[in-house]
């Protein structure tokens, strides 16, 4: 099994790389976003509690999410390995994926992190929200509120995993076709 994080700010384009990368390399995405609307759109008590806070753009607390990871794993067969889309978030979290992962044969094996300008994020979010009717895309001050909380809480990972020599920054910017060219020819290297 080979694990990847697809690992970049919101806007950067990991849930439409994700579903082509996982369709070519047979990996299982797993993107903690999704699982969390799907819970919201189910109208389960857990998706009602996570609403709120998803709207406003704070993360969810780490055990929601670490517990919903768990049980996918645990309940895959038949893949070359995952791709962990959006998850972790925190350095707390990805101290959970490690130790799950262990405890399971298995570690995280590539960081591929997208890389893309400031502008171009805001950009691309708002457009997504014209389709997807997010509430987290619609909000300029919720767009903004979701990049600090990145930089925040999650870009710290990005040291943590370069420390592991498992950091491969990706150019995020261009077409939807050639940012896939760049990761696909990073996991090739590894698969
Ligand atoms: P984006 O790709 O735009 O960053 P996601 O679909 O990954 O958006 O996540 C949407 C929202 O769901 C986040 O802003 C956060 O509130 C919540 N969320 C998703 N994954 C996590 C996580 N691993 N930890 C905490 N909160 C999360």
């Amino acid at each position: 099994m080979i694990n990847f994080l697809i690992f970049g700010p919101p806007g950067s384009g990991k849930g439409t790389q994700s579903v082509k990368l996982a369709g070519k390399f047979n990996l299982r995405h797993l993107s903690t976003g999704d699982m969390l609307r799907a819970e919201i759109t189910a109208g389960t008590e857990l998706g009602g509690k996570m609403s709120s806070i998803m709207s406003k753009g704070e993360l969810v607390p780490d055990e929601v999410v670490i517990e919903m990871i768990a049980a996918k794993i645990d309940s895959t067969k038949g893949v070359a390995g995952f791709l962990f889309d959006g998850f972790p978030r925190t350095v707390a979290q990805t101290e959970e994926l490690e130790k799950m992962l262990n405890a399971r044969g298995m570690k995280i094996d590539s960081m591929l992190v997208l890389d893309v300008d400031h502008d171009e994020l805001v950009k691309r979010l708002i457009a997504r929200a014209e389709q997807s009717g997010r509430p987290d895309d619609k909000d300029p001050v919720v767009i903004e509120n979701r990049i600090d909380v990145y930089k925040a809480k999650t870009e710290p990972i990005i040291d943590y995993c370069r420390k592991q020599g498992i950091y491969q920054p990706v150019n995020g910017m261009g077409t939807i076709d050639e940012i896939f060219g760049r990761l696909s020819r990073e996991m090739k290297k590894l698969i």
